[in-house]
């Protein structure tokens, strides 16, 4: 997409050659109606696929995935990091290791919001080793529900998240690929390839 190929160049910052930061509009601060366009291309590649529920993790993937719920009018469901008081009961779980934290999670989910019923489309805003969408899927996966795909923001393509996720049969679809990164360029995979 290209209005978010020339977003990142002009307002992302290479913080590494492993790590971009877009946190003036995508993830400290938002521009909620960027976020929207952004959502509803997302929301209208999956159309039509019966779609019963989105998901994302918190909390970078909750501003993009409100969209995409809202656009294809179903709900969104938003995995916790960790469980709470009110959160000990009757959940499914599964450990993640963190990519820009360099920690571990439990992803946790409450049964209650996902059934063998549902078709789930996952969210987030950056895709990386693979490792926060490959936990989601476990946990669909967990509660017998499907999964429809998932829509990414910024695909850093030089690592090795989308290959993971391809090699367990999910279809990918990110607004942005990035090729190749420095602290002085960033290119991008053209939209065709
Ligand atoms: P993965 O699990 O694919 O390795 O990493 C995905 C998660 O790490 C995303 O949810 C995102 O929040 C975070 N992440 C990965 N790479 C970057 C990056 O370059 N910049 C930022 N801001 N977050 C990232």
């Amino acid at each position: 997409m290209k209005l978010l190929e020339e977003r990142i160049l002009a307002d992302g910052n290479v913080l590494s050659p492993a790590i971009l930061k877009v946190d003036s509009f995508i993830n400290h601060q938002v521009d909620p109606s960027f976020m929207h366009q952004l959502g509803a291309d997302i929301a209208n590649h999956f159309r039509g696929r019966g779609i019963t529920k989105v998901m994302t993790i918190e909390s970078s993937g909750i501003a993009p995935a409100v969209f995409v719920a809202m656009e294809l009018g179903v709900p969104l469901v938003i995995l916790k990091k960790q469980s709470s008081a009110v959160l000990k009961t009757d959940v499914i779980q599964t450990e993640v290791v963190s990519f820009t934290k360099e920690i571990h999670y439990q992803l946790t989910l409450a049964r209650k919001y996902l059934s063998e019923d549902d078709h789930v489309l996952l969210i987030d805003d950056f895709l990386a080793n693979g490792e926060a969408a490959t936990g989601a899927i476990r946990l669909i996966r967990k509660a017998n529900a499907t999964i429809a795909g998932l829509g990414i923001l910024i695909e850093k393509s030089f690592q090795p998240g989308r290959a993971k996720l391809n090699e367990q049969g999910i279809h990918v679809y990110s607004l942005a690929r990035i090729a190749d990164m420095d602290t002085d360029h960033i290119t991008f995979i053209p939209e065709e390839a």
